[in-house]
């Protein structure tokens, strides 16, 4: 039963109790209202008839009548018998009224039960003027019954004294003695009243009462449960569904509270409760947010099991990294079976070697630096991992596992691995390139002198020749290693790649075959590099010869310029690249392409797969040194059978393009000249070959074959710019010495010098200054256009 119906019910209860202890009190105030009423009415009735007794008493006693049958109707008694008869008579009312006695003369006035009792009573009582008592007669009629005593005084003994002493005139009517004393009750007035006459009248005054009595109470039960609702239900209606709201988890709803009962206090109190449960659950649900926004920002892939090995977490790194869309396809399920299941070598993975297992299993946690993982797609991928028991009351309840993917780290330790090698080995055969320069040096001193000696022995000359050759070729292999191994460029200047390559067009197209195709993309608006520009045509050269090889049968050979910005994520997947802005020279070729065993040795010297005395191995190593040299880096994409390209990263340089304003050559590019140039070299062919080439660029030129000739020739011409000679040469004066002496003549002079062996080799103390520049050989004309034009600049 709901609290209103039962506080209504109650207080209905309350109020009809209320309503009939009113109306029960109210009866009996009405009853005895009535009953006094009826009393004094009583009194009057017997005011009246015992007047109208003394009346006939004194009226019989005054007229000196004798007693007998005509005069008894006088005697009082009579009198009020027959006024008692005739007013039953005269009146239905049930009213009857009676002067009785207990020794009546006339039989009809004996006093009946009641009556008799009431005598008694009043014997017993003699100060008690009255009673008024309700009784029942025999036929069942309720009545009151008011009495009084009628107590015997003198002049009563006249007619009910003794026989004897009764006046004569009387005395035969006595038929006994009557024996009346003074003082004695004998007559008693006696009336009896209906009671209906009363309950009628009780009942209808009670009636009219009772219905205003009733209309108060409705009124007052109507309002009494309009009260309750306003003052109790409705709040507690509020409250409830508050409470319900809470339940729900609806931390915000509040209660009003106005005043200060105890459903204010129990509101207040509510608001208070829900207060504290609204923080603590935005503190619950703030960390938990955080929790979840650790999860989900971590790139470490996190998940738990129970101690089962079910999963009962993931986050969304692990989800991506293991290939499920979402975590219900994980929860609950054991995952050794699903990622772990099969181990780097294609062997099966035991549980009871698993790693993770042994965390949720022994409560023990590990750590695995290697190992695989498997996605959902069912390839697999390289992972560190680490598995921690969650305890929860000292008990292991599962295990938290966080693992990476650790291919990029993988591949990047690689290419660190390969960088160091490389290093390493530059850094040997640097030693010993440098080491073996010397010594052909000093070898190819002693064989020029020797063919000096021998000069009309044609058998030994040609054996000097033949060793000399050797000896040369020899020191182009450690030109090539030196090449590889060298820590800096010599002359290293803002460059623009594109000029480069269209200045070495023709000797690209002399290098390849007919069968191959040359196509050249230069980029337009192309940046500078900060390189040395020799060194890139060789390591261009390099590559067109490798391109060529690939392509016995001919295809495609492509030269590529381009602007590329290195990002942190190519720096990141390519560790040995800083960011930056690059030029980038591709070289492509659809050759045979390098099996991926290959590719990972190209770069070192003397790696070479083509025939004995065709490849030598030392060009991509060059290649390699160069772009080291330059702070680039370089790349090599091939796919066996389709081709290869190698790419080189060469570092923006600051400096802005400067537009020459040299005139360059129309066809090859290269720049031109009009000045007088010295050439001296012993060897016809070079000699020959040098003046070609710089008389086709538009120089005048002037040789000589050794040192002294060209002093001569100093002397005789008008005006010489630019001195460009060998350094070893026979007849006594070398190269440097040349310049020393010609630059004394003529201070204005440049110099170029050029030769086959470094520097250090034969440079004494002064020449340092020629050594700087030394042009090496064999140089090609571009390098020797480019050269000549800097030296004669200045
Ligand atoms: P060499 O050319 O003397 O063999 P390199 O250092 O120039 O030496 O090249 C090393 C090796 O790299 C070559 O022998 C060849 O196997 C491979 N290689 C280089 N470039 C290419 C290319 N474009 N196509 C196919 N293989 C190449
Ligand atoms: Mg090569």
């Amino acid at each position: 039963m709901r609290l209103q119906s039962k506080l209504l019910l109650s207080f209905g209860s309350v109020l009809i109790a209320a309503f009939i202890l009113v109306e029960i009190i109210g009866y009996q105030q009405t009853h005895e209202k009535m009953l006094a009423g009826l009393r004094q009415d009583a009194r009057e009735i017997r005011a009246i008839l015992m007047a109208t007794r003394r009346v006939y008493q004194h009226q019989f006693v005054d007229s000196g009548l004798p007693l007998n049958e005509k005069t008894l109707g006088f005697l009082p008694a009579h009198a009020l018998r027959r006024i008692s008869d005739d007013f039953r008579n005269w009146s239905s009312s049930g009213l009857s009224f009676n002067n009785v006695s207990d020794r009546p003369r006339n039989p009809k006035n004996q006093a009946d039960a009641i009556e008799l009792e009431a005598m008694d009573w009043f014997r017993d009582h003699p100060k008690q003027k009255e009673r008024l008592i309700p009784f029942t007669d025999q036929q069942g009629q309720s009545y009151y019954h008011f009495s009084s005593p009628i107590w015997i005084e003198e002049y009563c003994l006249k007619c009910h004294g003794d026989k004897d002493a009764a006046p004569e005139t009387i005395r035969e009517t006595y038929a006994t003695s009557y024996n009346y004393q003074l003082g004695d009750l004998r007559d008693l007035m006696s009336i009896k009243l209906p009671a209906h006459f009363i309950e009628d009248e009780v009942l209808a005054q009670r009636l009219n009462e009772m219905w205003g009595h009733l209309l108060a109470f409705a009124l007052a039960f109507g309002f009494g449960a309009w009260l309750l609702r306003r003052l109790v239900i409705q709040r507690l209606t509020l409250l409830q569904s508050a409470v319900g709201d809470l339940a729900k988890g609806d931390y915000a709803t509040r209660v009003p509270v106005q005043g200060r009962d105890e459903l204010c206090e129990l509101a207040s109190a509510f608001n208070t409760m829900a207060e504290q449960r609204q923080q603590a659950e935005s503190l619950r649900q703030e960390s938990e947010q955080q929790v979840r926004d650790l999860l989900d920002s971590t790139a470490e892939a996190i998940y738990g099991v129970d101690n089962e090995g079910r999963c009962t977490l993931t986050n969304p790194a692990c989800l991506q990294m293991l290939g499920y869309p979402d975590a219900g396809e994980l929860i609950g399920k054991a995952l050794h079976p699903l990622i772990h299941h099969t181990k780097a070598d294609g062997t099966p993975h035991p549980l009871d070697e698993c790693l993770i297992d042994k965390a949720w299993r022994d409560g023990q946690a590990t750590h695995t630096a290697e190992d695989i993982f498997w996605r959902s797609d069912g390839s697999s991928f390289p992972v560190e991992f680490s598995a921690y028991p969650i305890r929860r009351d000292g008990e292991v309840v599962g295990a938290v596992v966080t693992f990476l993917d650790i291919t990029e780290r993988l591949q990047n330790e690689e290419s660190l691995r390969r960088a160091q090698k490389m290093e390493a080995v530059g850094q040997l055969t640097g030693g010993i390139a440098h080491d073996f320069n010397n010594l052909l040096g000093i070898m190819l001193g002693n064989l020029d002198f020797l063919q000096r000696l021998v000069a009309d022995d044609e058998k030994a000359s040609k054996r000097v020749q033949t060793t000399t050759k050797a000896a040369l070729r020899a020191t182009d292999l450690t030109k090539q290693l030196l090449g590889f191994s060298r820590r800096e460029s010599k002359n290293i200047t803002a460059t623009d790649l594109n000029q480069v390559i269209r200045g070495m067009k023709n000797l690209i197209a002399r290098s390849v075959t007919p069968e191959v195709e040359v196509e050249v993309q230069l980029a337009e608006g192309l940046w500078l590099t900060e390189i040395d520009r020799g060194d890139l045509q060789d390591a261009l050269l390099n590559l067109v010869l490798n391109a060529r090889d690939a392509m016995p049968n001919g295809g495609k050979l492509t030269i590529e310029t381009a602007n590329r910005v290195l990002d942190a994520i190519y720096e990141e997947q390519n560790p040995i690249a800083d960011q930056g802005d690059y030029v980038q020279l591709a070289v492509s070729d659809n050759g045979s392409g390098i099996p991926a065993e290959a590719l990972e040795h190209i770069f070192e010297p003397f790696f070479t797969t083509k025939p004995e005395g065709k490849g030598t191995g030392l060009g991509m190593s060059m290649v390699y040194g160069f772009t080291q040299r330059s702070k680039g880096y370089i790349k090599a994409y091939s796919e066996p059978g389709i081709g290869t390209t190698v790419r080189l990263y060469l570092p923006r340089s600051g400096d802005q393009v400067q537009e020459s304003t040299r005139p360059t050559d129309k066809k090859t590019g290269l720049p031109r000249g009009n000045e007088v140039i010295l050439i001296v070299d012993d060897e016809a062919d070079l000699l020959e070959l040098a003046k070609d080439h710089l008389e086709t660029l538009g120089y005048h030129t002037i040789v000589a074959e050794n040192g002294k000739q060209a002093l001569q020739k100093l002397a005789e011409a008008e005006h010489i710019d630019l001195l460009f000679s060998d350094v070893v040469m026979p007849g006594g004066i070398n190269g440097y010495e040349l310049a020393e002496q010609a630059t004394t003549k003529r201070p204005e002079l440049k110099v170029l010098l050029t030769s086959g062996f470094t520097k250090k080799a034969i440079a004494k103390n002064g020449q340092a200054q020629f050594s700087a520049t030394l042009l090496n050989k064999p140089y090609s004309k571009a390098e020797l256009a480019w050269r000549v034009r800097e030296t004669l600049d200045g």
